[in-house]
This record gives C-alpha cells, structure tokens and sequence, in this order.
C-alpha cells in the first residue's frame, strides 16, 4: 500500500506553524530543549486526516477515526518530558499507538520504542507514517496493551496514552526496577495524569501531575 506524504508541509502546516507550536508550548511550561526539538521536527500533519490537517499545529487534539484521537501537541510534550526525566532510556513501552504522533516524538529521544494498538487499521497507518519519516527504532504490535507486552519487558520506561480506571498491574510488573511510568488514571470523566516511578519489585513512589481527559484504555483488539 504506497502513500505520499506532504512532509514539508506548507502554509497552514509549514515550518513556521511548527515553530509557533513550539513558542506556544515553551509559554504552557514545557522547557525540556529535547521535547521542543523533536516536536520542531516532525511534521504532525502526516498524522492526521488531509481535510483536518490545516489544524496540524493548534494545540488541539483531533479525530483519527476509530473514536479515537491524536493527543494534543502540550500532552505529548509534557508525559515525554516527564518520562525523560529518568534518562537515559533504552527501551520504553508505549500503549495506545494511534496516530503514531507520540511514537514518533519518543523515537527521536529513546533507545527503542515497543508501541502496541489495539486498533489494527490505525497501528497500520501509524506504521507507514513512520516508514515515510524513516524511524527505524520502534517495533508496533497489534495487541491489547493492558497486558504490556511481556515477551520484551523489563522496560525502562511505559507510557500510556489511554486511561484505564486502575494502573493494570501486568504494566507496573513489566516495568524495571528505577523504571517510570507516565500514565493518565480514572474515568472518562475524570482522570488524573501519574508518574509512578518503580523504587523496588514491590514499592511505588506516585505523583499526581495534573487533570488530562484521555480516551478509555479498553480491552481485546479489533482487526
Ligand atoms: N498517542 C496517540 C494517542 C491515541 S489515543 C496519538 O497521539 O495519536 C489512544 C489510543 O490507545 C487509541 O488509538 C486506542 O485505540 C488505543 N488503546 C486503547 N486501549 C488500548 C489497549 N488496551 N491496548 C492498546 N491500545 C489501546
């Protein structure tokens, strides 16, 4: 299945509109110079549909079909820069693929990236996004990823972009000892984003960061 991308971009979803994402992102408190990079260069647009592209970089988050979303640019900014705060990160698991938007940007700062959706559609046009932007560090699994993906664990890092009611435990056991975890927690109404990170085999130290709505982590796949 051959596509073309736009990776350049133009007007709308030119170089500048990147770079005023970036200005608007650095005013909402994200200073990490590794996140605002990565963010400078990848082309968010390639990740959305083309009639929502012109939106690429408002700071919105946006349908990918499915019911699903891509998250807005500030919340990928902040969980990576959260997670990297326990650099340097070898092998990170990343739950909830979707767009592909949120790999990408952990690609470029991450040893390798295990990304797993349940969504078998959108793991795949994610796949080919990555092909074009030639990320060649990430491997993608259709699977449920409530599970973790325990053929490859310990990770050094997990990070969820779909809110489950409780931390599954498979991920926590998945997770390396000194390991992080960024996850958001609670119902679809209310969720808290959490860094928990993983002191021994049996001892969490959670912090609460702040509100996020996030779409459910739910169970099973659909092919
Ligand atoms: N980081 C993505 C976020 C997409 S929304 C982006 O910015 O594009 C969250 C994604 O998690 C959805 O694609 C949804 O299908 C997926 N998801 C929900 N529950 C899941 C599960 N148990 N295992 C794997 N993926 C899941």
């Amino acid at each position: 299945m051959a596509e073309q991308f736009d990776l350049r971009g133009s007007g709308m979803t030119s170089q500048r509109a990147r770079d005023r994402l970036v200005v608007s992102l650095k005013a909402q408190g994200i200073i990490s110079t590794e996140v605002l990079n990565a963010i400078k260069n990848t082309p968010r647009h390639i990740f959305i549909d083309e009639a929502l592209a012109h939106g690429a970089y408002e700071n919105n988050a946006l349908p990918i079909g499915y019911n699903q979303t891509i998250s807005q640019p500030y919340i990928v900014a902040k969980m990576t820069e959260l997670l990297l705060a326990n650099k340097p990160l070898k092998k990170v698991l990343e739950v909830g693929t979707g767009s592909g938007y949120q790999t990408a940007i952990l690609s470029q700062l991450v040893g390798k990236v295990y990304s797993v959706e349940r969504i078998r559609p959108l793991q795949q046009r994610a796949k080919l996004r990555l092909q074009a932007l030639q990320i060649n560090n990430v491997m993608l699994q259709h699977t449920d990823g409530g599970m973790g993906l325990a053929s490859y664990a310990p990770f050094d890092a997990i990070l969820v972009t779909a809110a489950p009611d409780e931390v599954p435990a498979e991920l926590l056991a998945q997770l390396a000892v000194d390991g992080i975890m960024v996850i958001p927690v609670g119902g679809s109404h209310q969720q808290e984003l959490k860094v928990i990170h993983k002191k021994s085999a049996t001892h969490y130290d959670t912090k609460i960061v702040e509100g996020v709505k996030f779409v459910p982590l739910l169970s099973g796949v659909i092919d």
